[in-house]
């Protein structure tokens, strides 16, 4: 009896030590690098060109004096016990309030990179308040439809489709999540097949369609890899100088997965520069800066380290971009414009 009491004791003191380290590493946030050398700089106010604004996660703006559009447009970020134990809804008022620091009013087109909650949700919202279209995957779509945007303002698109915006040229190229605990390499992706009405359970927002967008603008271009998965010989034959690349659980994969991620992302398409997205905690709201993905989920540091061994390596600039600001994604290495 007494045996089973301090086995009863001992395994309750180990579940606290499990939970204390859980709670201990859902709060600790690895370093960004401090060093300015580590970041993309600002492009010079008034300069022309194209133009590409980060807001987190994998939500990019992209402007070229004539025709802006945007990528997932996801600004909401509810904290993660929302997340985990209640419905999530788009918040318009973080939505609004984002537009208007960024300046836009109107865009062509919201682009969601596959349907988790966490690219897709708040963009049938952002189309309502720009008049942009909303472009993806009939899972996307099934948000859109949740939120009652109109059938007129919604675009469906398959693998292989080419949406031109302006100058801007979208190719989408489906690819395939990074593999977590929910999302398996090799399992098909599942689809959203009823409108999403919010709220809505994180659950609710499924994968779809995971893009690889090449955008092509004025003879350059650019890929945007939303999250870090791949697709054996997706882009054979494809170019990108730069590559805007989700980088979102990386830390915890082996360095083959990271040499095969960086070898299809980044060797194939011929890119010599990367540009890290989805990276931050995206609980937190963008009014603060920045921090990377709590530890308890991923390991930014790791990350970071065999990015920048890889680029040193290959010749490949490897920098972070900083929040809100605009970046010229083609510039010369020195910061002046290439072109
Ligand atoms: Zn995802």
């Amino acid at each position: 009896m007494r045996l089973l009491r301090r086995a009863a004791l001992v395994l309750a003191l180990l579940l606290s030590a499990l939970l204390a380290w859980v709670l201990v590493q859902a709060q600790r946030h690895p370093d960004l690098p401090a060093e300015p050398a580590a970041w993309m700089p600002a492009a010079p106010a008034g300069s022309a060109g194209l133009r590409v604004r980060f807001v987190g996660v994998a939500t990019l703006l992209f402007d070229d004096g004539e025709t802006a559009w945007m990528s997932d447009g996801f600004f909401s970020r509810p904290g993660k016990l929302a997340m985990a134990f209640s419905r999530l809804e788009p918040d318009r008022a973080e939505i609004d309030k984002a537009l208007r620091k960024l300046g836009v009013s109107r865009l062509a087109a919201v682009v969601p990179l596959h349907s988790h909650y966490d690219h897709a949700m708040d963009a049938p919202v952002v189309a309502e308040r720009t008049g942009a279209q909303l472009v993806g995957s009939s899972s996307t779509l099934m948000v859109g439809r949740g939120l009652g945007l109109p059938a007129r303002q919604m675009r469906e698109v398959k693998d292989g489709d080419v949406v031109q915006l302006g100058r801007f040229r979208l190719t989408f190229l489906e690819s395939r999540h990074s593999p977590t605990l929910w999302t398996a390499a090799d399992a098909p992706s599942e689809h959203i097949t009823e409108p999403v009405v919010p709220p809505a359970h994180a659950s609710a927002y499924k994968e779809g369609a995971v893009w690889s967008l090449l955008v092509e603008h004025d003879g350059r271009s650019l890929l945007v890899q939303g999250s870090a998965g791949y697709l054996p010989g997706l882009l054979q034959g494809r170019r990108a100088d730069t590559v805007l690349l989700g980088v979102g659980t990386l830390g915890r994969k082996s360095p083959q997965y990271i040499d095969a991620y960086w070898r299809e992302t980044v060797s194939l398409p011929g890119a010599r520069r990367v540009i890290p997205i989805h990276w931050d905690d995206f609980w937190r709201p963008l009014d603060a800066p920045l921090q990377a993905m709590p530890l308890l989920f991923d390991d930014f540091a790791a990350t970071w380290a065999a990015l920048r061994e890889r680029g040193a390596r290959d010749g490949v600039e490897v920098k972070l971009p900083p929040l809100w600001l605009p970046i010229d994604p083609f510039a010369s290495p020195a910061g002046t414009t290439a072109h």
